[in-house]
This record gives structure tokens, C-alpha cells and sequence, in this order.
């Protein structure tokens, strides 16, 4: 008891004597610096494919999709970091192989606001997506699109050519 007690006042005398400072300069210094600190998301465009599980799954809401003039993906999540209570759920369900289109990136430690409304509503993680890359990728659709209907035109014309021989073969028995 006693031994407990002389142990306290020294910690006491201690901290009054070497005051620690109990605020950090948040803008030079990162409050952040655990090695398992999750940091803000990294979302890929180039391979995400819209499905919207990481927006479903998102307990608190701070996803939406932005969406796009393409068909795969027609839709990106973005994040709002105010919102945000980096559970990591929308990383872990996120379906793309072998990387995740969205993952929290681990280092980004600073994330530093104004603290006004205005800057809270702008705090968030945004998917800029290249003019020229969705350009390439509707021409791509426009491909893909134009060469399953010359197939399927080139199975249908197969197939009734198959009838006509069958029914003249018919025919001549
Ligand atoms: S980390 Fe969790 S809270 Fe944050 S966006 Fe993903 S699912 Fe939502
Ligand atoms: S980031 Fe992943 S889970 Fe979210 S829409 Fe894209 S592919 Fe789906």
C-alpha cells in the first residue's frame, strides 16, 4: 500500500515536472501512426466492375456510386471520409481478383480537415475517371457488341441452312 502510493507520487511529481504536451500539431505531426492504421481508400476504376456490393455492405452509408456513360463499369464508388468508420467491409467483399478495386490504401495517414461544413461535405474520396479511358472503353462495347451480333446472325443463317437440306433431303426420300 504504501509502496503503491509512493509509486503514484513520483509519477505525479514526474508529470509536473516534465509536463507532456497533450496537444499535437496536427498539421506537421500525423495523429495516426499505428503500423495497422487502415488509411484512406484507393479505388480502381480500370478494373472495378459497378456490382455495388461495397456500397451495400457499407454499415454506415458512406459510399456512392458515381455513375458512369459505359457499361462495365457504369458505376464507381466513392467515400466519404467524414462518414467512414473504416471497418474495411467494402475491401473484404469487394469480388475483383487478384486485386480489390477498392482497398483501404494502409498508408495515407493524413486526412486533415477545416473542420467547416463545407469542408466535411468535401472530404471524400473521389474516383476521377479519364475522359480518354471511357472513350476506349465504349469503343470497346461497340466491338464487343458489333462481333456478338455478326455471330449470332452467322448461327442463325448456319441453323436455317441446316433446316433447308434436312427438309429437301425429306423431299427426295
Ligand atoms: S471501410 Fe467500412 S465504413 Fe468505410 S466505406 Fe468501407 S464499408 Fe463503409
Ligand atoms: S469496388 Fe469492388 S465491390 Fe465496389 S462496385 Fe467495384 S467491383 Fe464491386
Amino acid at each position: 500500500m504504501l509502496f503503491q502510493m509512493s509509486e503514484k507520487i513520483i509519477r505525479v511529481l514526474k508529470g509536473v515536472k516534465e509536463p507532456r504536451r497533450a496537444v499535437n500539431d496536427f498539421v506537421t505531426e500525423s495523429a495516426h501512426k499505428s503500423a495497422i492504421f487502415r488509411g484512406r481508400h484507393e479505388v480502381r476504376y480500370d478494373i472495378c466492375t459497378g456490382c455495388d456490393a461495397c456500397n451495400k455492405i457499407c454499415p454506415v452509408d458512406a459510399i456512392k456510386m458515381k455513375p458512369l456513360p459505359i457499361k462495365r463499369p457504369n458505376k464507381v464508388p466513392e467515400v466519404s471520409l467524414s462518414i467512414c468508420i473504416f471497418c474495411g467491409l467494402c475491401e473484404d467483399v469487394c469480388p475483383t481478383k487478384p486485386e480489390k478495386a477498392i482497398k483501404l490504401s494502409g498508408g495515407d495517414i493524413n486526412m486533415i480537415t477545416e473542420g467547416t461544413e463545407d469542408a466535411l461535405d468535401n472530404f471524400w474520396v473521389r474516383v476521377d475517371v479519364p475522359e480518354e479511358w471511357i472513350e476506349e472503353k465504349k469503343r470497346e462495347e461497340e466491338e464487343k457488341a458489333r462481333k456478338k451480333a455478326e455471330m449470332m446472325a452467322k448461327k442463325k443463317a448456319e441453323a436455317e441452312a441446316k433446316k433447308k437440306a434436312e427438309a429437301e433431303k425429306g423431299e427426295e426420300k
